[in-house]
């Protein structure tokens, strides 16, 4: 009952012209009924890849937001801004935003409320690291993450959330977590999410696997019941690897 959602991370990459090469190339091919796709680019390529994806079942959404409508923020772009654009998606939390822009737990709900307040679905990120994962403390740091994220939520905007799971030794490292390992700690974080929203609101969050998904892994992940879709870094940028991936979910 859940629609899985394949969500391409372009991080720092492509220019406008390579954005809209991009589109042209996966039109009509990275659109399968019963998945949704999601594009995840930098804000520059954001204006181009709305009126590029005009007509195509394909959508498009941001890695970042910051939580004020407008305000002394140099350099920063609000949720008011991306929606004026015709976004649809904002990529919130990521790891590496956490790692090298101090993004706090703090900050990523200030974020998430941000984006429903201007209609935008978040993509919230979660994740353990190596060393979490050692300590035995991966559960503890995806419950912590994600109540946190969730906080201050009516049920009706909790069920609209996208997790994104992405142990962090994962990403851009090309080992994966095993489907099933993902599967185990995905299915505690909708737990979590019941245990706050009570399970029709569990029930209706996509949560996404993340971390090195490539076209020959994506099956393994998807035959899971709990797993919903995957954030995509690396893959996504190619386009015959972007539809290979949106056939797989
Ligand atoms: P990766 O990145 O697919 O290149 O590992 C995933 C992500 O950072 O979202």
């Amino acid at each position: 009952m859940r629609t899985p959602i394949i969500a391409g991370n372009w991080k720092m990459f492509k220019t406008v012209a390579e954005a809209t090469a991009f589109i042209q190339e996966v039109k009509g091919k990275a659109e399968v009924d019963g998945v949704e796709s999601v594009i995840c680019a930098p804000y520059t390529s954001l204006p181009a890849l709305v009126q590029a994806v005009k007509g195509t079942t394909l959508k498009v959404g941001a890695q970042n937001l910051h939580w004020e409508d407008s305000g002394a923020f140099t350099g920063e772009i609000s949720g008011a801004m991306l929606k004026d654009l015709g976004v649809d998606y904002v990529i919130i939390g990521h790891s590496e935003r956490r790692a090298y822009f101090a993004e706090t737990d703090e900050n990523v709900n200030k974020k998430v409320h941000a984006a429903f307040k201007h209609g935008l679905l978040p993509i919230v990120c979660v994740g353990e690291s190596l060393e979490e994962r050692e300590a035995g403390k991966t559960k503890d740091v995806c419950r912590v993450q994600t109540e946190a994220a969730l906080q201050g939520l009516s049920a009706e905007q909790a069920a609209q959330v996208v997790v994104a799971y992405e142990p962090i030794w994962a990403i851009g490292t090309g080992k994966t977590s095993t489907a099933q390992d993902a599967a185990d700690v995905i299915g505690y974080i909708r737990e979590r999410i019941s245990a706050v929203f009570g399970g029709e609101v569990a029930g209706k969050v996509r949560i996404q696997y993340g971390g090195s998904v490539k076209p020959n892994n994506i099956r393994e992940f998807m035959q899971k019941e709990d797993i919903d879709g995957a954030l995509v870094g690396g893959a996504s940028l190619e386009p015959a690897s972007y539809v290979q991936l949106v056939e797989g979910a």
